[in-house]
This record gives C-alpha cells, sequence and structure tokens, in this order.
C-alpha cells in the first residue's frame, strides 16, 4: 500500500437498499462496504467515473481510502431492519489486513442469518474462510471471484496493476470450494479486443471448472464520463501490447451521458453475443453455469418454488439481452419474472387448480410465456437447499 493515504471517518449510514434483488445477474438486495476508494487501481474499474468515485477528485481512487471506522457497529443498526434477502458486503483490498472490518462484517451477517454474496478477487478473503463456511452451512452463501485474465503477463498488469495475481485468484477459488461454499468467476468486464478471444474465453472458463468454481458470469464495459477517459488514457499508453484497431477500442466507449455508443453499437452488440456463446458453450462442456442460479432457500418454503421459476425467468431475459435479441423479447421475460416473484399463492398450486388460464391471468403472461413456465414448472426446484 505504498503511496496511499488512509483517513478514518464515520459514516451516517451503511446499506445500500436497492430496488428489487438484480434480476438475472448477482441477486443482491443489498449492499454495505466498509471503504471508500481501492488501492488495486484497476484501469477499468466504473468508479473512476465522477459520479461513483468516493473522493470529489476521482483521480484519487487509488491514492486515497477511506476507512469508515463505524461500519460494523451501522451494519449491526441498520440490517435487522430490513427484510431478509441476499447481502453483498465487505472489500478484501490490502487495507482490510489491517482493518479488519470486512471479517466482523461477516460475523454480524452470520448471527442475522441473512444470505450473503462476496464479490472479490483478494486472496485475503481465505483468512475468512472459517466464518464464510459457518455462513454457507446455516443458508446461501456465494462467491464471485473477478478475473478477466487467465496469465499475469504484461495485459493484466497494465489493467489492474496492484491487482492480486491470478494463479492467487484461481488458488484461493480452489480453497474456497473445498471449504463447502458455492464459488465462480465474475468475468467482469471482458476486455474488448484485449482478452476476449474464443480460446481465451474458453481457457477462463476451464480454469475455474479445474479450481472448483461452479459459474462463470460475464459482463462487458460500461464506461461512462471520468471512467472513460482513465480506460482510454491506458489503452494509449499501452499500444505495443494491444490487439485491436483503434477504431476497434473506441467502439466500446459507451457514453452514459448522451446514451450513445460512441462509434458502432451493432459492433459492441455483436461482440456481445460472441462472447457470451463462446462462454455459455463451454460451461456447458465443463458442466458448470453461465449464470449464478438464484439462492432461494432463505425463502419462506412455500415461495421457494415461485422464487425459483421467476429467477429462470430472469435468467432468460438476461440471457436475451446478452445475445442482442429483441429487446421486446427480454423486457418480457423480465416482466413475467416480476409477476411470478410477487405471487404470494404457489405456483404449482395456481397451475393445478386453474391450469393455463391460471398463468395466462398473471400480468404480462401470455401464450408463450405460459408455455415457458409450464416447462419449468415440470423441472424445477434444480436448486434448493432443505
Ligand atoms: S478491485 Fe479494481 S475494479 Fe474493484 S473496486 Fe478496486 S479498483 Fe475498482
Amino acid at each position: 500500500m505504498r503511496d496511499v493515504e488512509i483517513q478514518l471517518y464515520q459514516t451516517k449510514k451503511i446499506i445500500n437498499d436497492h430496488k428489487h434483488a438484480d434480476e438475472g445477474w448477482f441477486w443482491v438486495r443489498y449492499s454495505a462496504y466498509p471503504y471508500k476508494g481501492c488501492s488495486n487501481g484497476c484501469r477499468y474499474c466504473y468508479e473512476w467515473d465522477e459520479k461513483y468515485a468516493p473522493m470529489k477528485d476521482y483521480r484519487l481512487l487509488d491514492k486515497v481510502v477511506m476507512v469508515k471506522e463505524n461500519a460494523v457497529e451501522r451494519l449491526k443498526k441498520e440490517l435487522p431492519r430490513k427484510i431478509k434477502d441476499v447481502v453483498c458486503v465487505g472489500d478484501w483490498q490490502p487495507v482490510e489486513a489491517k482493518y479488519r472490518l470486512s471479517r466482523k462484517m461477516l460475523e454480524i451477517v452470520y448471527q442475522l442469518k441473512f444470505p450473503l454474496m462476496i464479490i472479490e478477487r483478494a486472496p485475503l478473503l481465505t483468512r475468512d474462510l472459517d466464518i464464510l463456511s459457518d455462513i454457507s452451512k446455516q443458508t446461501d452463501a456465494y462467491v464471485g471471484f473477478t478475473i478477466v485474465a487467465t496469465s499475469d503477463d504484461q495485459i493484466r498488469l497494465h489493467f489492474e496493476p496492484r491487482g492480486p495475481s491470478v494463479k492467487g485468484r484461481f488458488s484461493s477459488m480452489r480453497r474456497i470450494a473445498d471449504a463447502g461454499v458455492m464459488i465462480g468467476t465474475l468475468a467482469m468486464p471482458i476486455l474488448p479486443y484485449i482478452f476476449d478471444s474464443d480460446e481465451e474465453l474458453r481457457t477462463l472458463v476451464k480454469m475455474t471448472a479445474d479450481s472448483g468454481g461452479r459459474f462463470v458470469l460475464f459482463g462487458g464495459l460500461t464506461l461512462w464520463g471520468t471512467c472513460k477517459d482513465v480506460y482510454y488514457e491506458a489503452l494509449k499508453r499501452a499500444p505495443a501490447i494491444l490487439a485491436g484497431s483503434p477504431q476497434e477500442h473506441e467502439a466500446f466507449l459507451w457514453d452514459k451521458k448522451t446514451e450513445e455508443w460512441n462509434q458502432n453499437k451493432a459492433i459492441q452488440s455483436q461482440w456481445g453475443r460472441r462472447c457470451h456463446l463462446a462462454i455459455a458453450e463451454e460451461c456447458e462442456r465443463q458442466g458448470i453455469t453461465h449464470y449464478i442460479p438464484r439462492p432461494v432457500s432463505f425463502f419462506p418454503r412455500e415461495l421457494r418454488r415461485n422464487k425459483e421459476i421467476a429467477g429462470n425467468l430472469f435468467i432468460k431475459a438476461r440471457e436475451s439481452w446478452m445475445l442482442s435479441e429483441s429487446p421486446y423479447r427480454s423486457h418480457a421475460f423480465t416482466k413475467a419474472g416480476r409477476a411470478v416473484d410477487s405471487l404470494t399463492e404457489d405456483i404449482g398450486d395456481l397451475y393445478r387448480r386453474k391450469g393455463r388460464q391460471g398463468l395466462l391471468a398473471l400480468e404480462g403472461i401470455g401464450e408463450k410465456l405460459a408455455s415457458e413456465i409450464e416447462g419449468l414448472l415440470s423441472v424445477q426446484a434444480s436448486y434448493t437447499k432443505e
């Protein structure tokens, strides 16, 4: 942590409460982080944008880490007031070795029996395997390890100058998987024209499966505002190690302010579709999933089937979006997912009582989606912890 300034402060609020658990992606409803700023300084990080930057000056993102001294007390106070749903906590960047706030936050999650997700990349997380394993025995708990390259070559070091080694991430994945905690790879972001060939993506999936990972979730770059400036600056400083022409790279610079791709949206769609298919096909070959299965064991027993079927519909919505199909199709799956998700009667009972007409009476569900749900009803309950 050379050249990193530490600032201690008291936060007024620790939990970010999202309106919906992020459907089809991480399934996270709440998040709570003990630090602002990140000494890893990845060049693709969305926190470089002024809108998200923890400090007023976004350029300080990797130079100042602000420690929320009262993070644990705040979590202890705020979490019991929330409806039980998945909470994403902690941050195991280097400063955690000293302050141990993430570990203490895990202890609160365990005491309150909340389902847990962790998004991480640091082997330091394995220091807390004992508590992680306890949470996993009690309820749903899963970890996504961010991995965007398969070796610690020049390219990886250029974009993640202070991030942990790829080797360290995969060996930590193995330890976490061996402790019985579900873990997988967050291939986010796939770096266009840098680490994105079919062969590279297949290798990433295989290394995940070989390390005990059970999923690979892929996501593209979301660059906007000053975040785009930082990423593009990194591209410009590394022409010798980059594949792809400058035009190809520019095609990916999404400008949130103008709500437009700077150049060619079609290029981005084709690229996303190809990456998705390469990952999905290799996942199938390796017997793992290209999505995170929805955690449902913490819901009341009578609602679990609804949650699982809604989860499948949300995953289909995400997949449709990844494949650049009609936005209406993706939207229809999401709408149907929400209708099933909010049902207070078990959908199996509803179907037994009223048949297809019962499904058609739900908001946003027509013949095609009713037939889709019938298919899901016949194969559901694949991921339910008793
Ligand atoms: S690890 Fe990298 S991507 Fe994650 S918050 Fe830190 S700088 Fe951003």
